[in-house]
């Protein structure tokens, strides 16, 4: 029935209107959720209409494999369902990774049955799926290297002696694997099995070694950066299958992620050159040379000091979302705006251990999206104030990536909580944070601990403000 073609067509296109509404909802807190759903649509409805697509001239006659498709749907759901629905918002990022992993694989298997099919002709589709192979292995690998490491079963990181040397060998070989291919199949040769093999397994292992020394605050621009490579690569192999809901579902992927990527290293003051070929080590542990000592507050104290206060500043870390502590925190700041303190928010861009953590978390218990502020917002405003409260961060806030050329987070944007008058750290004890050094905030003159798991410390802090009314 090639006369229903305009409907699989028409079908594609809202998928990817769908998709493109979905992401611009995505774009705020307030309609993020929404923003799910009608991507989600969107994904359902390609998935459908791919069903009735086997070819353009035979549309809605049964797709070759249906056993194996189905069942490949039905494990690939369940495991994202069950793993969907188990997953901690802390362990989110590896989450993403792997799923994005997964798209890239994805998008490198269509071009691996390609090859092999020889229905492909011509320069140009035999350069895309060649490209998109290639940018899809190399997402897939990574990506399965970053979730191992997020996850805590690989070291997380690992330099091998002149590393740069052998990224360079390996891409140059898998680029001339890949021009080979290209090469024989435009001029309608066989491509020989061991030269599609070789090219797969250098792609992948070139996803492995060019991620593995990439470890402490970089892992989160990389996760991104694998997300836009597998649009890219998505959208190449669209291209090739003639599927206008892959093509669009990779150009939006690809430039959502490639957008991120630079936002992030911006926020990280890190070039993304720097990130992939002189990456810092998770494992540093000098912070330079911090001098005084930390200095311990109560409860009562603490909530003292936040009480008589005109401003206070709470800045939100990893630790906040490991403590669930974000409903008690917004119970806090009611009752110090009850005493007419001014409370605000300041988010880091890389905050916790997703881009977003925090504004999603504080959203959920409530905190109104006025009173949440990005670095640049607010950055100034803390020489005006009385008290910032860091709960659970700890490199977002260490001066020393000001200050010190030998810190793995130097150039990094801080939130300048040190400026402010008073500064109060909720934390469990002298774990340090994510990049793994010491933090100088925690040992100036203005700054006091107030120790503990940070629902329980702001729990004790509210019913000491409930002794000061
Ligand atoms: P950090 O990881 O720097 O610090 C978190 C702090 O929270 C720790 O020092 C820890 O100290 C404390 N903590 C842990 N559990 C609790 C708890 N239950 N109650 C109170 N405190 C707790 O967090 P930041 O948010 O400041 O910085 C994020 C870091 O993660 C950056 O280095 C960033 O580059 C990186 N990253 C960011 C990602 C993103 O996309 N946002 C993704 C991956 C990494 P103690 O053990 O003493 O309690």
């Amino acid at each position: 029935m090639p006369e229903l073609r305009w409907l699989i067509d028409a079908s594609y296109f809202l998928a990817a209107v769908l998709f493109i509404l979905g992401l611009k909802k995505m774009s705020s807190p307030v309609t993020a959720r929404k923003g799910i759903v009608w991507a989600g649509m969107g994904m359902a409805l390609a998935t459908l209409v791919t069903f009735l697509t086997p070819g353009a001239s035979t549309p809605f006659m049964p797709l070759d494999n249906l056993i194996l498709i189905v069942l490949a749907i039905a494990i690939g759901g369940s495991i994202a369902w069950v793993s969907g629905k188990k997953v901690a918002m802390t362990d989110m990022p590896q989450m993403v990774a792997i799923y994005n992993g997964m798209g890239g694989g994805a998008a490198a298997g269509i071009a691996a049955v390609e090859f092999t099919r020889g229905h492909m002709d011509g320069l140009m589709l035999f350069t895309l799926a060649t490209l998109g192979a290639l940018i899809g292995s190399v997402s897939f690998s990574g990506s399965c290297v970053a979730f191992a490491k997020l996850q805590g079963l690989m070291h997380k990181a690992f330099r091998l002696p002149a590393q740069n040397a052998v990224n360079a060998l390996l891409a140059l070989a898998t680029l001339g694997l890949g021009i080979a291919i290209v090469w024989l199949g435009a001029s309608g040769s066989m491509i020989p099995g061991w030269l599609l093999i070789g090219f797969f397994l250098y792609a992948l292992a070139l996803g492995i070694i060019v991620t593995l020394p990439i470890g402490g605050a970089d892992m989160p621009v990389v996760i991104s950066l694998f997300n836009a490579f597998t649009g890219l690569a998505v959208g190449f192999e669209g291209y090739v299958m003639g599927n206008p809901a892959l093509i669009i579902a990779g150009i939006v992927v690809g430039a959502a992620g490639t957008l991120l990527t630079q936002l992030m290293a911006k926020a990280m003051n890190r070039p993304i050159l720097n990130i992939l070929f002189q990456p810092i080590s998770g494992e540093a542990q000098a912070g330079g040379s911090i001098e005084g000592t930390m200095k311990e507050v109560s409860a009562l104290d603490a909530a003292a000091m936040m009480h008589y206060a005109g401003k206070v500043i709470i800045i939100p870390g990893y630790g906040m979302a490991v403590a669930g502590a974000q409903h008690k925190i917004w119970e806090m700041t009611e009752w110090l705006e009850n005493a007419g303190v001014s409370v605000r928010f300041a988010i880091h861009p890389v905050a916790g251990r997703m881009p977003g953590h925090m504004n999603v978390l504080l959203a959920e218990a409530g905190v109104p999206y006025d009173k949440i502020f990005d670095l640049e917002e607010i950055n100034s405003d803390f020489a005006k104030a009385d008290v910032a409260l860091v709960i659970g961060a700890n490199d977002v806030v260490n001066p020393v990536a000001r200050t010190d050329k030998t810190s793995p987070i130097y150039g990094m944007p801080i939130l300048n909580a040190d400026h402010a008058s008073h500064v109060i750290v909720v934390k469990r004890g002298q774990g340090a944070g994510y990049s793994g050094i010491e933090n100088a905030l925690f040992y100036r003159d203005n700054c006091r601990m107030l120790y503990g798991s940070a629902q329980k410390v702001i729990a004790d802090v509210i019913q000491n403000l409930k002794t000061l009314e």
